[in-house]
């Protein structure tokens, strides 16, 4: 390789983690998958100068929950994938959202977290483990609200995911990491939505970055993972002492079909892309369709921020349709033939998930929209239903669609 020409990160996706030639001056395309328990050592000596770099931070193993080489080829390229130095495997994306800001929170901090954020981390994460453990925790929208009103004097950690979780709100990543170091506080950021690599939140200021691996990485709805990654050192052993207390560990054969989605994820995510863009232009040009919530619409609000920050799209989008009642968005989602109905993505499959305006209530964003119909002189909206376009051959998902349409609209 040159050292002149910077490789494109495609490239350096595609071959991070890679093993190296042995002896033999010969190798495996793909890493190995290495299963153990523990490690065995041939002196004790040995083992004590693994301990020792362990201590400072490397990523080094002692024993099996510290993983293998499959594990560390996994790191490498996720390292790769986010302009990263550290990298922490997790038994799921909620498992590694709660690592991260457990290593960073306790006993009368504060977490202020933007209000669109996927829905366990409110529910499952901050108001029963942490407040249980004295954690505050508050929401904004970044959108509307200055975070400037929001950080407290024990705020600790500023919370961000970007598109938002349903209604993909795009926020601006760097305003927010302005304002949160000028507070003496840390960006966390779930980088879920760009599959860890169409938005880079450590180029923009992100100090942690979380991602579920479990969707696009993944990207073939066999297996549940998740990361957390970090540039700074003093911050990585911080995680590490949180890390070694929850004893998260995630097997070398998952660790492995990871590795082997990361390889095509950059071709199917361009397709995703592509096919997201055409189902929403078609939605839209539907008599029943009020609107599409996806940024890379340019009627989207989210559109330029979406430009400017994300180099590409997945294949997420929620629809709003004019006068569905629940019950009509219920028999939406039921008449799909090649959607299946299910929460998730990332995966190659079209999924369809009603979301009711209920559990889109705390969002600010769903209060506005539906302001904006109550001035408009419409009935409140029953909710979306969010869709994962998948691989799918375009024409037969929308054709799919145009029925279930058709069937909801018969059922008054
Ligand atoms: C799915 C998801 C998660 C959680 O990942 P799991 O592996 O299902 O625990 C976290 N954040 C976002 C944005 C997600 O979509």
């Amino acid at each position: 390789m040159t050292d002149s020409r910077p490789l494109h990160p495609h490239t350096r996706l595609l071959h991070a983690g890679q093993p190296g030639f042995n002896g033999d001056g010969n190798a495996p395309v793909n890493a190995a998958i290495v299963r153990t328990s523990t490690v065995r050592f041939a002196t004790v000596a040995q083992m004590d100068a693994l301990k020792k770099r362990r201590q400072v931070g490397e990523q080094v193993s002692l024993y099996g929950r510290h993983g293998t080489d499959t594990h560390r080829a996994l790191e490498a390229a996720l390292c790769t994938l986010e302009g990263a130095n550290h990298a922490w495997l997790a038994p799921s994306g909620v498992a590694a959202i709660t690592l991260g800001m457990l290593s960073l929170l306790g006993h009368g901090d504060h977490v202020l977290i933007t209000d669109s954020v996927y829905d366990p981390v409110p529910h499952r994460i901050v108001s029963t483990l942490f407040a249980r453990f004295g954690i505050e925790s508050s929401y904004f929208d970044p959108l509307t609200q200055p975070i400037e009103e929001h950080l407290r004097s024990n705020t600790r950690v500023v919370y961000a995911e970007s598109p938002g979780s349903i209604l993909f709100e795009v926020l601006d990543i760097p305003a927010i990491a302005r304002a949160t170091h000028a507070h003496g506080a840390l960006l966390m950021v779930d980088n879920t939505w760009a599959a860890g690599y169409l938005q880079a939140p450590m180029d923009l200021g992100a100090d942690l970055v979380a991602c579920a691996l479990t969707k696009y990485q993944g990207g073939h709805s066999d297996l549940m993972q998740g990361a957390l990654l970090a540039r700074d050192d003093a911050l990585a052993r911080r995680i590490l002492a949180t890390y070694e207390a929850l004893g998260y560990a995630v097997s070398a054969d998952d660790a492995s079909l990871v590795l082997r989605g990361l390889r095509t994820l950059p071709v199917r995510m361009a397709q995703h892309g592509r096919h997201v863009l055409e189902v929403a232009n078609w939605l839209l040009a539907q008599p029943e369709v009020e609107n599409v919530y996806c940024p890379g619409l340019p009627s989207d609000p989210g559109h330029a921020l979406w430009k400017r920050d994300f180099s590409g799209h997945n294949g997420l989008l929620s629809v709003q349709f004019k006068d569905f009642t629940g019950q009509q968005l219920n028999a939406f989602a039921d008449a799909l033939q090649l959607h299946s109905i299910g929460a998730s993505w990332g995966g190659y499959e079209s999924l369809a998930l009603p979301v009711t305006s209920a559990a889109l209530a705390p969002h600010q964003g769903w209060q506005r929209a539906q302001k904006q119909r109550e001035q408009a002189g419409l009935p409140p909206s029953a909710g979306v239903v969010r869709l994962h376009v998948g691989l799918e051959d375009v024409g037969d998902l929308t054709a799919d669609l145009q029925q279930a349409i058709q069937h909801a609209c018969s059922v008054r």
